[in-house]
């Protein structure tokens, strides 16, 4: 309610700039995307226009170079109104375009990223197989590194803008066994052998596809390898999932915009919707929900900007500060989208109110970029590590 505590007057008046822009500008189509199941091209061209694709990218390339906290702040109030438009202006500031601007070439940055600030380019990130889903490690999808080129053998599934993509992070194996070898490949979609082999139907999200995507004897220069395999390490591996912690903080950023909007409508609902005699928001158990909430999501947005002003050497946030932020906004977005649907009665399952279609929406976010369950292990691995690193651990007796 008082997001203001931390943010400079420049902050907020981003902010209130970002949630204005939303509103004229993406409000009134956020509900068609989603039932006639289009990509909004439109909104790509107007994100481009107001500078939004190249948000963090390099300045030398189109970009504006602005902070991961801007980043954050913007997408949070981009998802406030349109989840679907959000999730395009987070894949360009978070995604492989970001790694690259971070760990490619410049021959790679002079070739991708003005494109992408343009809008003429969407790059998307092809990691999950069919048998690779949580566990890495079972990534088969094969580099073979000849002398100028790389060949690409494998299948993906489930790969954000798969259809529209013009280009794809694509995450194979150069070698070695579980994460060791593990390396990133740039493969354009216009590369013979590339194929889209389907679009899936799923329950939200609509605006957006998710596709498989196959590769056979896909051959591209040595030029376009973004990360190295190295068999014998994970290196490449660990390097990936580095990168990968910008697009994680992304989906935090977006489902506190979520949280909230879902908080913007329950919370009127109740004060104006009386039963027995009084307003719902009388009802100390429903009060009480709106507290849980409004809890729920401050915690989740301290921890996202918290983790947005973090950086490891390489410009991406830190792993444990992110996933706590991601498993913590995804969460309350979950819970704030259902608990709308809850309160509203009948009314939230109806397509007539925002709340069923933002639940569909978000439904898939405690699942993508590293399912809540993943998270959690990895951040016990981390206090655990800490606790069997430190001496005196041990149960004393008073
Ligand atoms: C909206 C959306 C967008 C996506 N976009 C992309 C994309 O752009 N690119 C891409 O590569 N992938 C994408 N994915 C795929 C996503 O990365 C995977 O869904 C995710 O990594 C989990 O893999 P899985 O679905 O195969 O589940 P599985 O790994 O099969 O797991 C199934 C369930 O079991 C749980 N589980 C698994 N192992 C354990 C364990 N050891 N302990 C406890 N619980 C466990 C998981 O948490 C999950 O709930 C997207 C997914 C979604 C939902």
């Amino acid at each position: 309610m008082h997001n203001t505590y931390l943010l400079t007057e420049e902050q907020q008046k981003l902010q209130r700039w970002a949630y204005e822009l939303a509103q004229a500008e993406f409000q009134a189509s956020a509900e068609r995307w989603e039932r006639e199941g289009i990509f909004p091209w439109e909104h790509v061209a107007t994100l481009a226009e107001q500078g939004l694709l190249g948000f963090t990218l390099p300045r030398a390339f189109g970009g504006l170079e602005r902070s991961r906290l801007e980043a954050v702040l913007v997408l949070e109030q981009l998802a406030r109104v349109c989840l679907t438009t959000a999730e395009i202006a987070h894949i360009c500031m978070n995604g492989p375009s970001y790694a690259i601007s971070r760990l490619g070439s410049q021959a790679l940055q002079a070739r991708y990223l003005p494109e992408v600030v343009a809008g003429k380019r969407l790059i998307g990130i092809a990691i999950t197989e069919d048998e690779a889903g949580s566990s890495l490690g079972e990534i088969s999808t094969r580099a073979h590194v000849r002398a100028t080129s790389v060949v690409i053998d494998g299948r993906k599934c489930f790969t954000t803008i798969g259809d529209v993509g013009g280009t794809f992070e694509v995450v194979v194996r150069f070698g070695g066994e579980g994460t060791r070898g593990l390396g990133a490949v740039l493969v354009d979609a216009d590369t013979p052998g590339f194929a889209v082999e389907r679009v899936y139907e799923k329950i939200g999200g609509n605006g957006i596809h998710e596709a498989a995507l196959r590769f056979e004897h896909c051959e591209v220069p040595r030029e376009q390898v973004l990360i190295e395999g190295d068999p014998a390490t994970s290196n490449g591996f660990k390097l990936v999932m580095r990168a990968y912690n910008a697009l994680r903080l992304g989906i935090a950023a977006n489902s506190l915009g979520v949280a909230q909007a879902a908080l913007d409508q329950l919370v009127p609902y109740l004060l104006q919707r009386r039963q027995f005699g009084a307003p719902l928001a009388a009802a100390q158990g429903l009060r009480w929900r709106v507290a849980r909430l409004a809890l729920a999501l401050e915690q989740a947005r301290l921890l996202t900007y918290r983790a947005a002003l973090l950086s490891d050497d390489y410009g991406f946030p830190p792993a444990y500060e992110t996933a706590l932020a991601k498993l913590a906004a995804t969460e309350v977005a979950l819970q704030a989208a259902d608990e709308a649907i809850q309160v509203l009665g009948w009314r939230g399952i109806t397509k007539d109110y925002a709340a069923e279609r933002r639940y569909r929406e978000i439904r898939g976010w405690t699942i993508a970029g590293g399912t809540s369950e993943m998270l959690l292990e990895s951040l016990a691995k981390q206090v655990l590590r800490h606790y069997e690193q430190s001496s005196g651990h041990a149960l004393q007796a008073e």
